[in-house]
């Protein structure tokens, strides 16, 4: 029996036991969970890894029920992560300091400390005096893709330069394509072998974090919605499996319900998770929150304190974690 020492304001947890482990470890269990998100577009975003000013997409079946190609747009797995690490560490870091805790020198990129809660949850690489320290990652990232069709998203827009002398625009400088506001990206977040308060960290910086912007910070406000958890040995869906089995909710019922508070009703986010539940290799261990149980854990991750106390055994586990990882 796993002592897991959650506590009781956070007693939602324990629907989740499955995927957690008692403290963190460098060699890894089979503990699995997987956070699904809804990625949500609030400004126009430019999504992106090319010069070439246009989105990343790809070529996709429509759904599971329709095999014809749909091309949608591609939310890389890198930039959720490059964005997701930092906010990470910027709560530890004030969060600590609010608690006159002293913090280790650690930033991307270069210089990663090797020694803090966001090292030994999102890995880390450090070469010292031609000697490398490697920590490998819990957490996993994948690309997420959009769940309508690029033709419904995306806005061109075109900008010119104004003359500032006699105020008359100019030859078109070219073209910028942006996903529109209120697109929504399904997209899973792993995580392997973590601890119930390593968990808390990573919903307290998923439902915080807004600014996924590009280049020169204009747009890329995102707002994540946390829709679903799901506990066990294994992962039970990818995003595409995600993204299309959406899709072909709201294509077959027009009226995607993907939450639900009223205890007699299912959402379909539910129902498509008891179907992959059904195709586990280890079904006895999956388990699944959503709708109002998800409601009431997001309600106590949000009002959880990062006191002094919570944060020292943070600090700690990362010692355990490291002492470890020497033997
Ligand atoms: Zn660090």
């Amino acid at each position: 029996m796993k002592n897991l020492n959650i506590p009781n304001e956070l007693k939602k947890l324990s629907n989740l036991e499955s995927g957690l482990v008692e403290s963190p470890e460098p060699l890894l269990g089979a503990e699995t969970l997987q956070i699904l998100l809804a990625r949500e577009i609030h400004d126009f975003t430019v999504l992106r890894t090319e010069p070439t000013r246009e989105l990343n997409t790809t070529v996709t079946p429509t759904s599971f029920k329709d095999m014809s190609p749909l091309l949608r747009v591609v939310f890389l797995a890198s930039k959720q992560k490059a964005v997701e690490s930092r906010a990470f560490r910027s709560i530890l870091k004030t969060a600590k300091n609010t608690e006159g805790i002293q913090d280790t020198d650690c930033y991307l990129k270069g210089n990663l400390c090797m020694n803090c809660p966001r090292c030994i949850l999102f890995g880390a690489v450090k070469t010292e005096k031609g000697k490398q320290e490697a920590i490998k990652h819990r957490i996993g990232y994948s690309s997420a893709f959009s769940l309508m069709p690029y033709e419904d998203i995306e806005t061109a827009f075109t900008f010119n330069a104004v003359d500032e002398r006699t105020q008359s625009t100019g030859q078109a400088l070219g073209t910028r394509f942006t996903v529109s506001p209120a697109t929504i990206f399904p997209s899973i977040v792993t995580l392997r072998c973590v601890t119930w308060k390593e968990l808390i960290m990573i919903l307290k910086t998923l439902l915080s974090t807004t600014n996924y912007g590009a280049e020169n910070r204009i747009g890329g406000e995102i707002r994540n919605h946390i829709i679903g958890i799901v506990a066990g040995w294994e992962e039970i869906i990818t995003s595409l499996e995600l993204s299309l089995e959406l899709y072909e909710k709201y294509t077959s019922n027009s009226n995607l319900n993907i939450w639900t508070n009223d205890d007699n009703k299912k959402s379909d986010l539910t129902t498509i998770l008891e179907e992959y539940k059904k195709e586990a290799v280890f079904g006895d261990k999956i388990q699944i929150l959503t709708d109002k149980n998800l409601g009431e854990l997001i309600n106590s991750v949000k009002a959880f304190q990062l006191s002094k106390k919570f944060l020292l055994s943070l600090e700690n586990d990362v010692k355990k974690f490291k002492e470890k990882s020497k033997k």
